[in-house]
């Protein structure tokens, strides 16, 4: 595993010159695009590793995973889902398009920008400060890493330069899907840029894998919220990307613009990949193909 895992690295590194690094989040236009890092970490504790997978980088969308489910937790199936949709877009995940036409202004799934601002607004919290905590809180117990925090940097920058977030927020005010633009994007804000490595990712995908149970053996997310979002993770989880992933490596991820990628393989791994160079979706390049080169060789598709 630890030499297959170096060649992948070796291999496909190269192949982020095709790619380039998010750059609408000023803060993350400065990442390294040649990094490449990949985790692996099994039932039995076994963690394999190879290239950058200690170096740090925000959640990003990965976040949406987190705030879906701590709001799935607050407040149940039913109620998120009479705000948010259970769908696949095919449009990119900031896109304003389908929540205008649609004959409600209800986003089509929690995995897309405005379905996420929408989640966000949920999470149940005295404060912004305590709902992000909260968010933080669980990111921690799934990865076992008490030391997780956000990245105030890439936050600050994002809050600065939010223009297009801004205009998906303000878009929901108007139809009455969130009440308050500024609190509910600064909960987003927050919750993208917790800072984590290539490891926390890959225990977080264990987690996941074990449906709630972390390697330690506790269980921190309900069955059924584990369930519901590794299904989100295969039908919306790789941008528009989606489809073409799970034809080709054929397992539950979800990736982030500032180029990480959180996978698993039900019961048997969570992987943990992060390359920032990203291809036209917004995924990473090198990761994907990384994933899906590991995917073959290891035999790991679900279907
Ligand atoms: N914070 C980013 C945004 O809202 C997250 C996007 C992503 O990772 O897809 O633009």
């Amino acid at each position: 595993m630890q030499n297959l895992l170096e060649a992948l690295v070796a291999k496909h590194r190269p192949a982020a010159r095709e790619g380039k690094v998010a750059e609408y989040i000023p803060e993350l236009a400065g990442q390294n695009p040649d990094l490449l890092g990949v985790a692996v970490v099994n039932p039995q504790g076994e963690m394999h590793a190879a290239g950058a997978y200690r170096h740090r980088f925000t959640l990003q969308s990965i976040s949406k995973l987190i705030a879906l489910m701590v709001a799935l937790m607050d407040h149940g199936e039913e109620v998120i889902f009479s705000k948010v949709g259970m769908e696949p877009t095919g449009d990119p995940f900031h896109s304003l398009y389908k929540l205008e036409i649609a004959s409600e202004a209800k986003p089509l799934n929690p995995m897309i920008n405005a379905g996420a601002i929408v989640v966000s607004s949920l999470i149940r919290g005295k404060s912004v400060d305590d709902r992000v905590k909260r968010m933080i809180h669980l990111v921690r117990e799934m990865a076992e890493n008490p030391e997780i925090d956000l990245d105030r940097a890439v936050y600050r920058s994002e809050r600065e330069t939010a223009d297009r977030n801004r205009a998906l927020a303000y878009f929901l005010k108007g139809c009455g899907v969130i009440d308050d633009v500024e609190e509910t994007l600064d909960v987003y804000f927050r919750q993208c840029s917790i800072c984590v490595d290539c490891l926390d990712l890959a225990r977080m995908g264990l987690c996941l894998a074990q449906n709630g149970v972390t390697l330690e053996g506790k269980r921190v997310i309900p069955e059924d919220v584990a369930r519901l979002a590794k299904t989100f993770m295969v039908t919306c989880g790789m941008y528009n990307a989606s489809g073409e992933f799970a034809i080709r490596a054929g397992i539950p991820a979800k990736s982030g613009v500032s180029g990480g990628i959180l996978a698993l393989v039900p019961g048997r791994m969570g992987i943990g990949v992060f390359g920032p160079a990203l291809d036209k979706k917004g995924n990473s390049i090198t990761g994907v193909r990384l994933l899906e080169d590991f995917s073959k060789k290891m035999g790991l598709s679900i279907f």
